[in-house]
């Protein structure tokens, strides 16, 4: 089975616990994921909302120190990827390193290009909070808007080369940047929100737009995106409803995995990365083409990357 996820936060608990990348209590190990025919993972540097300014520089350096370090003490295990080209060329277990919000810029533009240069291939523009970029899903009714600098580092992004991620975005933000953005986009890690409704997941109008621009969206494994009632029982047959909504918009090509492994709580059958094959072979059996179900877990994403990274 090939497999390409979009967004975990492995590498920083691991940093944050002084843990290795072979670790087995941990959702995403080496170990686990050897057993795939080819596997992608996109992990993310996490920015949590309580540092900002120079301790949002200071906190994404640290993490990106561990990130390396483990990708070159594992070097013979899993590769990196921060071009499109080596994608394709690549084998086994590749590792592509993103940024989950903003404030990693620290409000300077140049960041950008710099932290491109670093290897990073997609940022999401916010986690819940509010940043120096735009509104996060976080805030209150529709949330806030792209700042002045928002409306600088999106197009900066866009030249840069590095994709835009809108996981977390707030709703304004979201008509904001599709109002301006020239490249399609991504969400990382969200599902549906008529099937879910909480803010991190996707309306159908906002996922109509990912599928006009031939984006991407990974579905997430969190129990509380799954489910609204009784999200602790939330099973694979409760994500497959999001799966089943989203092709009937005509997320055939759009659709990728977005595990946010190590960052929330899981169903049982989805809780460490060896078992996404529980929801490959659900898939299959409800009549999913293996063409599609491949196309999902691997090729739309591959596709895309391979293209815009
Ligand atoms: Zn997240």
């Amino acid at each position: 089975m090939k497999a390409f996820d979009l967004h975990c936060d492995t590498i920083t608990v691991l940093c944050r616990h002084g843990e290795e990348l072979v670790n087995g209590a941990r959702h995403i190990s080496l170990d686990k994921m050897e057993g795939f025919e080819r596997y992608v993972q996109c992990f993310a540097i996490f920015m949590p909302d309580e540092y900002r300014g120079e301790g949002a520089k200071e906190y994404f350096d640290r993490n990106y120190r561990y990130y390396r370090a483990q990708m070159e003490k594992f070097s013979g295990r899993i590769g990196t990827a921060e071009r499109g080209e080596q994608l394709t060329r690549g084998s086994g277990l590749t590792s592509i390193l993103t940024v989950e919000g903003g404030s990693a810029l620290a409000g300077e533009l140049d960041r950008i290009k710099k932290l491109k240069e670093l290897g990073v291939a997609m940022m999401t523009i916010t986690w819940n909070g509010d940043n120096e970029i735009a509104g996060g899903a976080g805030g209150e009714g529709e949330g806030t808007g792209l700042t002045d600098f928002g409306r600088l580092a999106i197009p900066e992004m866009e030249k840069q080369g590095m994709i835009v991620d809108l996981s977390h975005i707030s709703d304004r933000s979201f008509e904001e940047i599709d109002a301006i953005a020239q490249k399609p986009f991504v969400a990382s890690h969200s599902n549906s929100r008529p099937m879910c409704g909480v803010k991190r997941n996707l309306t159908d109008r906002q996922f109509a737009r990912y599928v006009a621009r031939g984006g991407l969206v990974g579905l997430n494994y969190y129990t509380q995106f799954i489910r609204e009632r009784d999200p602790e029982n939330a099973t694979v047959a409760d994500l497959y409803r999001h799966i089943e909504h989203f092709l009937a918009l005509g997320g055939e090509k759009v659709l990728a995995l977005g595990s946010d492994f190590d960052g929330a709580d899981m169903p049982e059958a989805l809780n460490s990365v060896e078992k996404i094959a529980n929801l490959y072979e659900y898939m299959l059996k409800s009549n999913l083409s293996e063409e599609l179900v491949r196309d999902i877990f691997y090729g739309n994403a591959c596709r895309f990357f391979s293209q815009h990274m």
